[in-house]
């Protein structure tokens, strides 16, 4: 008998309220570029902008990890892992399917960023984790999900499901479509 939570409802494990707004994730790094070396942990408990990349979006649920950002010459390097919620359609049957994916943060911020690279160029003094978390999350959406592993489809006899080896297996053997074959759809062939 642990207590059903807050919640008076049966099963109901819908979170319903959300910090009115993100935490700041603007890191002020001027007592830390003091001392190369020096580190500071930053916890990260925050909801994001919604995301969506093709039918897979991310959740109204905070993303939360831990990032150190450490002193390096001429800036600070950004450590961590965050995990983040989404929700897609399964690739088999349609399904909605929801997961939780943790991602690697790994950045070097610099003042003078050379143009053209990885490095984020900033002004020595802030760095705000926002974009560079954002961007991460948005790159690591599941485009391609599945309900579970072993889902039939919607019609398992016909389309037999292939282990995840299998699929990308055949993706890796798929070739690109050749542009040649799109104009010869234009041509009448008779
Ligand atoms: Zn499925």
């Amino acid at each position: 008998m642990a207590g059903g939570g807050a919640s008076g409802g049966a099963g109901q494990a819908e979170v319903e309220t959300w910090p009115s707004r993100p935490p700041h994730l603007i890191v002020n790094v001027t007592d830390l570029r003091k001392r190369l070396g020096q580190r500071r942990e930053v916890a990260i408990d925050a909801i994001l902008a919604r995301q969506q990349v093709l039918d897979t979006h991310t959740l109204r649920t905070p993303v939360r990890g831990e990032i150190t950002v450490e002193s390096i010459e001429r800036g600070v390097s950004i450590h961590g892992h965050v995990s983040f919620d989404w929700e897609g359609d399964c690739r088999r049957c349609l399904e909605p399917v929801q997961g939780t994916t943790e991602i690697e943060i790994d950045e070097i911020c610099q003042v003078h960023a050379p143009p053209n690279s990885d490095i984020v160029d900033f002004d020595g003094e802030k760095v705000d984790l926002l974009p560079l978390i954002s961007d991460a999350v948005g790159l690591s959406l599941p485009l391609a999900p599945l309900c579970r592993e072993d889902c039939p489809g919607p019609d398992p006899d016909r389309y037999p499901a292939l282990t995840e080896q299998e699929l990308e297996a055949a993706e890796a053997d798929e070739p690109a479509p050749d542009p040649r074959w799109a104009a010869l759809d234009g041509l009448d062939l008779n």
